[in-house]
């Protein structure tokens, strides 16, 4: 019978080990809790919830919805564990996290082929495949052999990101096109204010409230390259319109002239359509940063797919290290599944251990393996982390990612457009989860 090793008894490492287990593999799980706990892991169970208890929505035509129903179609044994501790929350699927957790560390140890060994794992024993979840907190000494095994650069430390938004959900009739003095192609989206909305789009940043620093990051070195928007902004009244705000060697063709002052959006992805916003790294509460951030002219009925957070993310330069079996490149033994590989999230990291388990399988059984197509979302989030990026940053699901045919396109209605996307990525993934069986 085939075995190999899981590290990490989290959402992804659990998910993982229970579907392998589930196909005759015999699977050592190795989790330090209770002996280790990192700052912001509190309970021995398996499957923690760090910060909110929520999973996400669950209709089929948010992105959210669409990856929990593609993870259906692929086995998951932690959904059902969520929906026994559900709690209400509208359209979202909000958990108990104890019960949660308690049911997921019940279905792990009662499975026969999951060994559970609880120690901290320290080094890495490539002679047969293993998979490594440790999460975005890992470190000591296992983070240090990730890091050798990836090239001693490739894995990164960092604590400061810019919320992105959707191409498709910003206001044409006031953003422009341009890059700055018009050197090269315009590649940045110019959102420009005038004095009267920059005076006020200043007073409700500096004003808004901020989240609280978790645990993990006590002690956070916040470099000055990476200083959140809000806290440049205190310190007066200019020092951004100074800064990432600057307007200068731009032009407001609506105006004939230079801006008060600009923000400008970056592409996130070769497609572009996610967009994020540029310096503005930042601490404000999610809701604050909706609600501040959509006074940026353009941005009023703006979709965050992805909100600014500020705290140790320990990630794999995944489009430079990983192949899209989620293994190492260079030590191909080495599988690796959950937020460390740059799926963001709980159900995105959980998703991204069916499909490292799959990937594993198959290398174990000798059998061929081809990655989900790319309109999946499991699909698009995995070309996401392998395509080329040099400022490679996670990826949550998201609608803006998956690829959009000519006749989806000209769908004028969001919703109904969002539909005939999940229904083409529900269908490729019906076929793709067929292949196995
Ligand atoms: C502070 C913080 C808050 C977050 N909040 C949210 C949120 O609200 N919503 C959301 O969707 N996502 C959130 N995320 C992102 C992400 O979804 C979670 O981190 C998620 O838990 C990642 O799942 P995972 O399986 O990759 O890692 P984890 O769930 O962290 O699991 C890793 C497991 O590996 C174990 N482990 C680590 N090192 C070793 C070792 N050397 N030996 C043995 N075992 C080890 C750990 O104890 C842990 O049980 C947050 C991330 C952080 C850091």
């Amino acid at each position: 019978m085939p075995h190999c090793s899981v590290i990490g008894a989290g959402l992804a490492g659990c998910e993982a080990a229970l579907w392998l287990a589930g196909r005759g593999v015999q699977v050592t799980l190795y989790e330090q809790k209770p002996l280790r706990f990192s700052p912001a892991h509190k309970s021995a169970g398996f499957a923690e919830l760090v910060c909110s208890n929520s999973l996400k929505a669950e209709r089929p035509d948010s992105a959210s919805g669409l990856l929990k129903l593609e993870m259906r179609a692929l086995g998951s044994r932690l959904l059902p564990c969520a929906e026994s501790a559900r709690v209400a929350a509208g359209g979202a699927l909000a958990v108990d996290r104890d019960r949660f957790s308690a049911a997921v560390t019940a279905q792990v140890e009662a499975e026969p082929n999951i060994t559970v060994v609880r120690r901290e794992v320290t080094a890495i024993d490539e002679s047969a495949p293993l998979l490594v979840a440790s999460g975005p907190l890992t470190e000591g000494a296992l983070a240090g052999a990730i890091a050798a095994l990836a090239g001693g650069q490739e894995l990164s430390f960092y604590d400061a990101v810019a919320p992105i938004v959707t191409a498709e959900s910003l206001d044409y009739g006031r953003i422009f096109a341009a890059s700055r003095y018009g050197r090269g192609e315009a590649d940045y989206l110019n959102c420009p204010f005038n004095k009267e909305e920059y005076e006020a789009f200043h007073a409700a940043l500096i004003a808004a409230e901020r989240a609280p620093q978790h645990a993990a990051d006590a002690g956070l070195t916040v470099y000055e390259g990476c200083m959140p928007i809000e806290v440049m902004a205190a310190r007066g009244a200019d020092t951004i319109r100074f800064g990432p705000l600057r307007p200068v060697g731009l032009r407001d063709p609506r105006t004939g002239h230079r801006p008060w002052a600009n923000v400008q959006l970056r592409a996130e992805n070769a497609g572009r359509t996610l967009y994020n916003l540029v310096g503005f790294q930042t601490n404000l509460k999610w809701g604050e940063q909706k609600r501040v951030f959509s006074m940026i002219p353009g941005l009023e009925h703006a979709e965050f797919v992805r909100y600014g957070v500020m705290h140790r993310n320990t990630f794999l330069n995944a489009p430079a290290v990983l192949t899209p079996e989620l293994c190492l490149k260079d030590h191909p033994n080495v599988f690796f599944a959950g937020q460390i590989t740059g799926f963001e999230g709980y159900m995105e990291s959980a998703a991204s251990g069916l499909l490292a388990a799959r990937a594993l399988w198959a290398r174990l059984t000798g059998q061929a393996y081809a990655p989900p197509p790319e309109n999946t979302m499991c699909g698009a989030l995995l070309a996401y982390i392998t395509t080329p990026n040099k400022d490679f940053q996670p990826m949550g699901a998201n609608m803006g990612i998956l690829p959009r045919p000519a006749a989806v396109q000209a769908i004028r209605d969001k919703r109904e457009r969002y539909l005939a996307l999940s229904q083409a990525a529900r269908a490729a993934m019906a076929d793709w989860a067929q292949l196995l069986n």
